[in-house]
């Protein structure tokens, strides 16, 4: 195996393009290979669904294969334990929404400051719905979650446990493998893992890590948008009860009876989104080629670049994780996060600014905004020079 940034790069026809910019907002969305292109066009030429008839075998047999390559790039027990959503949000969401029966008004959850709203708002929500108490964790000047705080939280109440593994907005890695570790010494609850960010980063090892659940999207690791998985232990996915009910989920149906199919069908219900699965397939077999912890390191160092060439402004601030990873949050004293964002646009610069869908911890972070650089595989050094020619420039205009 090898890794090589100019082949690796050679991928993507995005940059084939005459109006590529120079994309640094990898945490968003990754940019997507050929390989994804080919077999999504590959599969509207073609005619039918999945699992509905004889004639359909071909699809199914990719669909189903894209089901055992998850199961085998997160180490999942079984293809029962991959259930297709939409994204991180709906798998999230599946679970807060499919554990409402299990949940009385006195049990607790426990999220954290380091959450996405997809994480943050679900439970919160879900508490509203049923009385459920949510407890939110505080985390410390590292951004790491705090143990004595979990600790202290964790009681016979406690039902739910939902962790993030790496920050969106500055990239910090929670030590999940541990908190998990401490949450079972005491505590029955179930836990969730929002990996969205950790997926492309980390390989994961779902049942050396012993979560319940654990949620991503496929769009973040060159994969298609509209994709998403939900992941766990086979017994605490079969506790859920389904958030949609229709086709395919069902085992036998009459006026007097409904009885669920078994996983993962019971959590899919109505006809899934075949070309994202099948797109998604393929992008699994062509990611066996490339040196994951090679390319990994490669976005890591331009980070750590770029960590090192902004200290050097003296009205910036950083919020980056102490350790390495490859996303980049700062500030520049009084300027507007939008105003540079707007003058880096125009230069061909595309990063991220804003709240990363996580109000409470740009609160913790005592900011209403930052600006995000997030690294690739495909990103070059030279990516990162026109980067800082960018900013200088638009320093300049604001000063
Ligand atoms: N959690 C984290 C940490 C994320 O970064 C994101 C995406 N920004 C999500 C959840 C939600 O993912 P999606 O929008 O693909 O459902």
């Amino acid at each position: 195996m090898m890794f090589d940034v100019q082949q690796f790069r050679r991928q993507f026809p995005y940059f084939a393009q005459a109006e590529a910019v120079v994309y640094f907002d990898n945490a968003a969305t990754s940019l997507k290979p050929q390989c994804l292109i080919d077999a999504t066009v590959a599969f509207y030429q073609s005619a039918g669904s999945v699992h509905r008839s004889q004639y359909d075998a071909k699809q199914t047999a990719l669909f189903e294969q894209a089901r055992t390559r998850v199961k085998r790039l997160i180490h999942a027990e079984s293809e029962r334990a991959v259930i297709w959503t939409s994204g991180t949000t709906q798998a999230i969401n599946t679970v807060a929404n499919g554990l409402i029966p299990h949940l009385r008004p006195d049990d607790e959850i426990i999220i954290s400051e380091a959450d996405h709203h997809a994480n943050f708002v679900t439970w919160h929500e879900i508490g509203k719905k049923c009385g459920a108490k949510i407890q939110v964790l505080p985390i410390s000047d590292q951004w790491l979650i705090d143990e004595n705080a979990l600790i202290k939280a964790l009681n016979p109440r406690t039902k739910l446990v939902a962790l993030n593994f790496v920050s969106n907005v500055t990239g910090t890695e929670q030590p999940v493998a541990h908190l998990i570790r401490l949450i079972r010494q005491s505590s029955q609850a179930l836990i969730l893992v929002d990996a969205a960010q950790a997926i492309s980063h980390i390989k994961i090892d779902l049942q050396a890590l012993d979560a319940d659940y654990l949620a991503f999207s496929a769009h973040k690791i060159y994969g298609p948008n509209g994709i998403g998985i939900l992941t766990g232990k086979p017994t605490a996915l079969e506790l859920l009860q389904p958030l949609q009910y229709g086709g395919k989920m069902v085992a036998f149906a009459s006026k007097q009876e409904i009885r669920f199919a078994d996983l993962p069908y019971r959590l899919e219900a109505g006809t899934p989104n075949i070309a994202g699965v099948i797109g998604f397939n393929a992008v699994l077999e062509w990611l066996q080629q490339w040196d994951f912890e090679a390319a990994e390191r490669h976005a890591v160092a331009l980070a750590e670049q770029a960590k090192v060439r902004l200290k050097k402004y003296p009205n910036c601030h950083l919020f980056a994780s102490p350790a390495p990873s490859s996303v980049v949050s700062f500030v520049f004293d009084r300027i507007a996060c939008s105003d540079l964002a707007t003058l880096l646009a125009e230069q061909q610069i595309a990063l991220r600014t804003g709240v990363h869908c996580a109000m409470p911890y740009l609160t913790r972070l005592g900011v209403p905004a930052t600006l995000r650089l997030s690294f690739a595989p495909y990103n070059t050094f030279e990516e990162l020079e026109q980067f800082f020619r960018a900013l200088d420039k638009a320093l300049d205009l604001l000063a």
